[in-house]
């Protein structure tokens, strides 16, 4: 499933193929995705420049030059292909640019979907108003984390996943950034030194720039025909490693609460 990692490394290996290019084609293979394609997609970006490529959370957003702007969400399994040999049954949506290139948004899970707003995404695309700030931006650090967190009884884990408290986190890197901080997943939020939140933020910081790096890094196959963005080898200290040694020699513990994993070692975080 596509985290935020993923997302900003699909929006970078997009940027060569769209940015300062015309669409010349757009087309909607099916009807919807999670829910239905805007009704003036097609109108509305046919013939548009892509002036900014950008994420927010786990969102794609395409600007163009006539104020709208095309907002994608991957879902659990969603891609672009850039120049694909031939069009399957999951490229749902196709973008060409005058220069030939083509990008097929691909989907066969179907969780993921496309949305249309007129103006700043950030003022009118509902979904912002109710983000926290960016992980990666100077708006989230410890001073700020701490002050959200003070005398919530709630655990970390699930303040970190609430997306009104930072955006776009996900289950793998809550899991690794609350491991290499060494914070008990299920620690009261509001009982943890001021210490103790700055290396948490530290850490998330840490393990997401290290995620992007690595896709970074295999950016260069982006340009391959068929070529798929976004999706790379992650080397993950606790995620999915139940009964493998943490770092610190003890062995990793995998714990279900609400149907999710949580995976941390009971020895070194507290
Ligand atoms: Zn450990």
């Amino acid at each position: 499933m596509p985290e935020l990692p993923e997302v900003e490394t699909t929006v970078r290996g997009l940027v060569p193929v769209l940015l300062d290019r015309t669409l010349v084609r757009v087309e909607t293979r099916r009807g919807d995705m999670r829910r239905p394609f805007p009704v003036d997609l097609r109108q509305r970006m046919t013939g548009a420049r892509v002036i900014s490529l950008a994420r927010r959370a786990k969102y794609g957003l395409v600007g163009t030059d006539r104020g709208n702007t095309m907002i994608f969400h991957l879902g659990m399994s969603g891609r672009w292909r850039i120049d694909p040999a031939e069009l399957g049954a999951h490229d749902h949506l196709v973008l060409e640019t005058d220069t030939g290139r083509v990008l097929a948004l691909n989907d066969p899970r179907r969780f993921g979907f496309v949305d249309l707003v007129e103006g700043d995404p950030e003022q009118c695309y509902p979904p912002f108003g109710e983000l926290g700030p960016e992980p990666l931006s100077p708006a989230f650090n410890g001073v700020c984390l701490a002050r959200v967190l003070t005398g919530r009884s709630a655990p970390i884990k699930a303040m970190l996943l609430d997306q009104k408290i930072v955006a776009g986190l996900g289950n793998i890197y809550v899991c690794e950034a609350l491991n290499r901080a060494r914070i008990h997943p299920g620690r009261a939020a509001g009982r943890i030194s001021q210490a103790r939140v700055d290396r948490l933020v530290e850490a998330i910081k840490r393990v997401l720039d290290a995620a992007i790096a690595a896709g970074g890094s295999t950016l260069r196959d982006f340009a391959r025909p068929d070529g798929e963005l976004g999706y790379f080898a992650k080397d993950w200290r606790v995620y999915g490693r139940e009964g493998e040694a943490c770092a610190c020699g003890a062995r990793v513990r995998r714990r279900v609460d609400s149907g999710r994993s949580t995976f941390f070692c009971a020895a070194c975080q507290r």
